[in-house]
């Protein structure tokens, strides 16, 4: 008993030394840190992120190792897919939610991992309206239209409420992949909702983005309730569209370190539009 009390005082000594030390440590890397940089580096706030590219989605690299929490370092707007196609993924307010195949969201954790996904930390730049009825084909011309340039990359937040409104999910694949996304998303499970309210996240790419990411517009949708999302596939809106841009001119992609990656055959394009 005396020798163990005595062994557990050394040990709690050795502790607060050690505690002391790492203080020491901290504070000096801190200063070092300061004194190089002198200003806060801003480019994370005006940046459009990529995880992935398109064309390894494409061409099966679904097992990705980017977490819910790394994504959101990186923004609080967001669309994507989760790995191995297990649901969809729209964040919105630096909220990541999940929407499975078979229709049920929950909010992703902070250790799930994302195959494929667009972020940007988001800063209203510009607002209008979209007067109703409007159908999600006209949409892309509305928008084209407020555009200072073709060749600058956008992110939306679209809120209004929806007559009808088509929602895309994704079908949860298993090793060894056999299909990409040009034999799934035409097979992809659809959610059909009437008189709906929600948010429309939406990514744009000037078309010379190539199979880099997907070019043109790109909508996930959330309803204002939580319990409908996906990517969008058709709509007609029943509201006036609130509509908030943002111009982003920096662009950024993480590419996945897998052997999947590494030996990928990139033969394959597809394009939604
Ligand atoms: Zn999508």
């Amino acid at each position: 008993m005396k020798f163990t009390f005595k062994l557990a005082v050394l040990i709690l000594a050795i502790g607060v030394l050690l505690s002391c030390q790492n203080k020491t440590e901290k504070t000096e890397s801190a200063n070092t840190i300061i004194n190089e940089i002198p200003s806060i580096n801003h480019d994370a706030q005006d940046t459009f992120y990529q995880y992935s590219i398109w064309f390894a989605f494409v061409n099966k690299v679904f097992d990705g190792n980017l977490t819910v929490k790394e994504l959101k370092s990186h923004g609080d707007v967001g669309l994507g897919s989760f790995d191995f196609l297990d649901g969809e993924l729209v964040m919105l307010d630096g909220i990541a939610y999940r929407i499975r195949e078979n229709g049920e969201i929950s909010v992703g954790k902070d250790d799930d991992q994302i195959v494929y996904a667009d972020a940007a930390f988001f800063e209203k730049e510009d607002s209008f309206l979209v007067e109703e009825p409007i159908k999600f084909t006209d949409l892309a011309s509305k928008l084209d239209a407020k555009k200072k340039s073709p060749h600058y990359f956008y992110i939306y937040k679209i809120h209004g409420q929806f007559k009808h409104i088509k929602l895309g999910g994704v079908p949860k694949v298993e090793r060894p992949f056999t299909d990409g996304l040009d034999v799934l998303i035409p097979n992809r499970p659809v959610f059909d909702a009437e008189n709906i309210s929600g948010t429309l996240v939406g990514f744009y790419c000037p078309d010379y983005i190539g199979d880099i990411n997907a070019r043109g517009h790109h909508f996930h949708f959330i309803s204002d309730d939580k319990k409908w999302g996906g990517h969008v596939m058709d709509f007609e809106s029943s509201s006036a569209l609130e509509v908030q841009t943002d111009t982003k001119t920096k662009y950024k992609f993480d590419l996945p370190v897998s052997e999947e990656f590494e030996n990928v055959d990139l033969s394959k394009t597809f394009h939604y539009n």
